[in-house]
């Protein structure tokens, strides 16, 4: 069970509530960021980007959404019942970088097996989302930077919940590493068919802390319930359930 505990706000005074394992809080009241433990204000660049949409724009997209598309029962959008559609701004580390992946490894589908030796160099703005239970799909997640200001409360709707965040800096960018190191493994098994050796090395610029709009949407078909994650700078689904479609004779 979480319990919520409370800070005051160190430029404003107001309450600031957060949760057990949160670390970076922004107010509600005056868009005051500030690490919990300390007090101390946030250094880093906040970013906020902006929701487009309004919750009766999103029934309209999710509806059309649920009109496309090959995969989907022709009666959804006509007899579905949204029944939640809440915004959720979630936190993000933003981190640009430079990852170069040396690697050796033996071709193995010649006769004889050849040695191998390559590299993979590329530069990312590698996303990690600053919460750490959260279902998130991250990287079916592009975001849209055309959309970013700095962050500012005042554009942030009064229903919307803001999330904290529950990974520092420093922490965020040993994931990206992990991550990409992951990634980059992946890319060289398709180029040799084992790896001998194989290492990377990051040139990391500076992180950008940011809150991005998330619609979480739920709805019900055939009573059964699905979810939707929707953009609210974009306006287009991230991730969506799909019931099974029937096929056969009924
Ligand atoms: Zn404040």
């Amino acid at each position: 069970m979480s319990i919520v505990q409370e800070i005051r706000c160190s430029n404003c005074g107001a309450p600031i509530t957060f949760n057990p394992g949160e670390i970076i809080a922004t107010c509600r009241y005056c868009g005051f960021t500030q690490v919990i433990e300390t007090g101390q204000s946030f250094v880093f660049e906040h970013s906020l980007i902006v929701n487009e949409y309004k919750p009766e724009q999103v029934d309209d997209l999710v509806r059309n959404w649920m009109r496309s598309g090959f995969m989907k029962p022709s009666d959804m959008a006509r007899t579905s019942k949204i029944s939640e559609e809440n915004l959720m701004y979630l936190p993000f580390w933003m981190i640009p970088l430079t990852a170069t992946t040396m690697y050796k490894g033996v071709f193995e589908r010649l006769t004889p097996p050849v040695m191998k030796d390559g590299k993979i160099e590329k530069k990312y703005n590698w996303l990690v989302l600053a919460r750490k239970a959260a279902d998130f799909p991250t990287r079916e997640y592009e975001v849209p930077l055309e959309g970013k200001i700095p962050y500012d409360f005042k554009k942030v709707e009064s229903f919307a919940k803001v999330l904290n965040s529950e990974i520092e800096k420093d922490e965020a960018l040993e994931i990206a590493r992990q991550q990409i190191e992951g990634l980059h493994r992946f890319l060289a098994q398709q180029d040799v068919d084992k790896i001998i050796e194989m290492k990377t090395d990051f040139d990391a610029g500076d992180a950008i802390y940011l809150h991005a709009p998330i619609w979480f949407v739920a709805y019900e078909y055939k009573r059964e319930r699905y979810h939707i994650l929707l953009d609210g700078a974009t306006g287009s689904v991230i991730k969506g359930d799909i019931p099974p479609a029937k096929f056969g004779l009924v």
